[in-house]
């Protein structure tokens, strides 16, 4: 499939988490053609770079000490810059459609009968654990994972931690700040307190951190952990320390992350591998 941008059209793009390299094909042409680009915090630097000089940049994310600019206003926005007939790409971190508030853009573009499309991203669910050496389903470990949020501003609908003990793998985002209180309803719901945790931290990145640990620790673990930071819980979070292969820390002199993406088996992986 080809994407080309068409005017009066918004593209809902997933940038990935940390490397701008793990957008898509598809979602990096759209970029490099859109007119305007409304743009989220955690995406990486370098895929703004690739945005024509003559596009409109519109940064949507949180200043340092403020708020978001509130969603009301990037639907207007977005519904604006498509009626002046110009591409419109609104790029998200990781992908749209999880945890970034994408479904309630595109009812609002529906509304205004705008078209839209969504181009899927990685999304840090599942990549972040990949990064840090951890598959979020595991032959004869665990079936199945649930993805849910930490953040106690979506407990309108809040999930159902004594269902969610019983998934196999989850994977917690934006729950550093509630740790505790997490790891409280999970062993609550009956989960064992040793069920292995780990918390990965910037993925993908040069900053890139897996602290291990279990439920029972977790609070604690939490304490020094810095966002964005993505939280795995289940028996998958112990093969972090068999199947690590990003190189933790380690950037090239020219910067490049590149460099790190290896597979460079420590002496203890050796032996359990
Ligand atoms: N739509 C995004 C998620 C947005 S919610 C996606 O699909 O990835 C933001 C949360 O995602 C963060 O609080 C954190 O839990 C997680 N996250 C985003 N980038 C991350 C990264 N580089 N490393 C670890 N977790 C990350």
């Amino acid at each position: 499939m080809h994407y080309r941008p068409e005017h009066g059209t918004v593209y809902l793009v997933g940038a990935g988490p940390g490397d701008p390299d793990l957008i898509t094909a598809g979602g990096l042409r759209l970029l490099r053609h859109a007119e305007v680009v409304v743009f989220d915090r955690l995406v990486h630097p370098d895929l703004l770079d690739c945005i024509r000089m003559d596009a409109e940049r519109i940064y949507a994310g949180k200043a340092p000490g403020q708020h978001s600019m509130p969603q009301e206003d990037i639907n207007r926005i977005l519904i604006d810059r498509a009626r002046q007939c110009r591409s419109v790409v609104r790029l998200k971190g990781g992908d749209p459609f999880v945890f970034g508030r994408g479904g309630e853009e595109c009812l609002a573009l529906a509304e205004a009968n705008i078209p839209f499309q969504v181009i899927s991203g990685v999304s840090s669910a599942i990549a972040a654990p990949a990064f840090g050496g951890i598959p979020v389903t595991h032959r004869n470990v665990s079936p199945a994972f649930a993805v849910v949020t930490g953040h106690s501003c979506t407990a309108g609908r809040a999930p159902d931690w004594n269902a969610l003990a019983r998934v196999g793998t989850l994977v917690i985002l934006m729950g550093l700040g509630r740790l505790n209180w997490i790891a409280g309803q999970l062993i609550g719901a009956g989960l064992d307190p040793e069920t292995p945790v780990a918390i990965v931290e910037s993925a993908a990145t040069e900053n890139q951190r897996t602290v291990s640990g279990t439920l029972g620790t977790i609070g604690l673990l939490g304490v020094g952990c810095a966002a964005p930071a993505t939280v795995v819980i289940g028996e998958v979070a112990s093969l972090h320390s068999r199947i690590t292969w990003f190189n933790e820390g380690i950037v090239s002199s020219d910067g490049a992350l590149h460099d790190s993406f290896v597979y460079n088996p420590s002496p203890t992986a050796s032996v359990l591998l």
